[in-house]
């Protein structure tokens, strides 16, 4: 009988904050916020490690698997690597060429998305599209949020994204994006900051199973397709004020369209979003105009 040669796969995880059950305020999500910071990290490393028991838990035995997990929020140092499953690896830091999706590739079989929020200007908790500045995010036309960058990252080297995590809303905005792909909601929506929050302990049994649920139906036989951006790719920015966008449109070759917007077009979907995110870190570092 010819030995069995053991298969190998590659699941990679992109970890934002502000989807993650308990976290309802910026004061979660960033280090002004002091012992509540430090609260949410440990619950946003608590939901991680269900993904990966998950991921372990789906792929069963007769897999080799290997977890990549990506700190991606703010500036990306927010998982506790001390209290990571050991069986992952941690990417932490920034900043880094890919962002949100550093760390992706061709040889990664499938990603999912934990403590993800809808986009801007949409009903959801902390709903935002990268820079809270954006009052709106499009893509090729259509407004769009991280849940979408970081899918399309993904699509561009044909890794689909199986299973998502954060509240109804961007349960809502993956489903109408992803066809098939597993949502999992842990926190149902009650204002901009304000949610009906599950016990961490049920947050990540949930996310535990639909993702042991979403790899094991994927390595079986894959249902979800990549979502593959389109050539050429277009960004447009609305900012909240015009001197964001008097910011914005210092970046050679974007395209100031009225006093609050700028665009960018590239052929490459990987370098029109490098554009983007130029634009917003721009527009983030000029001195205060908050009218
Ligand atoms: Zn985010």
């Amino acid at each position: 009988m010819a030995e069995m040669t053991m298969k190998h796969a590659t699941i990679y995880i992109s970890v934002d904050m502000e989807g993650v059950a308990g976290v309802v305020s910026w004061e979660h999500t960033g280090k002004e916020g002091g012992h509540e910071f430090d609260r949410a990290r440990k619950l946003m490393t608590g939901e991680v490690n269900a993904a990966i028991e998950g991921a372990f838990a789906g792929a069963g035995d007769g897999v080799e698997l290997t977890v990549i997990v990506n700190d991606a929020h703010g500036g990306m140092r927010n998982l506790l690597l001390e209290e990571l499953d050991p069986r992952a690896m941690l990417i932490s830091g920034g900043p880094k060429r890919l962002g949100m999706m550093e760390g992706i590739n061709a040889s990664v079989s499938a990603a999912i998305l934990v403590g993800y929020h809808s986009m801007a200007s949409s009903r959801g908790v902390l709903a935002h599209s990268y820079y809270p500045g954006l009052v709106q995010l499009e893509y090729a036309g259509t407004p769009i949020g991280e849940l979408a960058l970081s899918a399309y990252s993904a699509g561009y080297f044909g890794v689909p994204v199986i299973a998502v995590t954060g509240d109804d809303e961007v349960a809502k905005e993956a489903t109408g994006l992803i066809p098939g792909v597993e949502t999992i909601t842990v926190k149902w929506t009650a204002g901009r900051l304000a949610a009906t929050c599950l016990s961490p302990a049920r947050s990540r049994e949930r996310i535990a199973s639909g993702v042991k649920r979403a790899v094991m139906g994927h390595l079986l036989s894959p249902k979800v397709a990549p979502l593959v951006p389109g050539r050429p790719s277009s960004f447009r920015l609305r900012f909240a004020n015009a001197s964001m966008a008097d910011a914005a449109a210092l970046l050679p070759g974007s395209v100031r369209e009225d006093p609050l917007t700028v665009s960018y077009v590239h052929e490459d979907y990987l370098e029109a979003l490098r554009g983007a995110r130029v634009m917003m870190a721009i527009a983030a570092s000029i001195p205060g105009d908050p009218y």
